[in-house]
């Protein structure tokens, strides 16, 4: 899953307020952070296999550091002493609870679309319940998990002038081009894995960074 994990990170900001938005959206996707870096080092591995599901390329057949549910609940807890440690005053290890569990939102979207390779620890039995397996659900799903935590954003923001009110529309918008051009264009049957890693650090990167940017244009409720 790609941009459906952003739904967790927008309605997180919408129920807890002092976690800034930036930090939801890398935290949404840290397992997937980690994931490229262990992929680009050869640690986890992946096949790219042209057609191999209708919404995906990715044979991943080895990732169990990242993606089995052990270990995203490792990287949660993570989350949640890094950020409690960091933070002082009332309500910031509840924050830092908020910001764990946007981190091990990710296993349980990715859940959903995965073929069935998401183990409990690492190796069989594997999850994914498949949707990948169609384009049209599959984005029908992502899309809409999306809208959601983009509604309840703009519930429970407001917008600090005319920017505010455009910002969040021009932000959604691009997230839902940058998912169509992830699913548009022929995967080459010797595609680099590294090179898809690569560039989805610097996606998720530059889409946190739009999120920081977009967020300064409203203020909580
Ligand atoms: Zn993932």
């Amino acid at each position: 899953m790609f941009i459906g994990h952003y739904s967790a990170a927008f309605a997180a900001r919408a129920f807890k307020p002092a976690v800034p938005l930036w930090l939801l959206f890398v935290a949404v996707q840290v397992v997937d952070f980690i994931w490229a870096a262990l992929v680009i080092a050869g640690v986890e591995k992946v096949r790219i296999v042209p057609g191999f599901m209708e919404a995906s390329p990715l044979d991943l057949y080895y990732m169990p550091f990242t993606h089995s549910l052990v270990g995203a609940f490792i990287w949660a807890l993570a989350a949640v002493v890094l950020y409690g440690a960091m933070r002082k005053g009332a309500g910031h290890w509840v924050a830092g609870l908020i910001l764990g569990t946007a981190v091990l939102s990710h296993w349980f979207a990715d859940l959903l679309v995965h073929a069935p390779d998401l183990p409990l620890v690492s190796g069989d039995p594997k999850y994914g319940f498949g949707l990948w397996r169609s384009l049209f659900w599959s984005q029908v799903l992502e899309i809409g998990l999306l809208f959601a935590g983009f509604w309840l954003y703009l519930r429970n923001t407001k917008p600090k002038g005319a920017a505010g009110r455009i910002a969040p529309w021009i932000f959604l918008l691009t997230l839902v081009a940058v998912q169509a051009i992830s699913h548009s264009g022929e995967v080459e049957a010797d595609a680099s894995a590294t090179l898809f890693a690569i560039t989805a650090l610097i996606a998720y990167s530059v889409i946190a960074l739009g999120a920081w940017m977009m967020d300064r244009t409203r203020n909580t409720k």
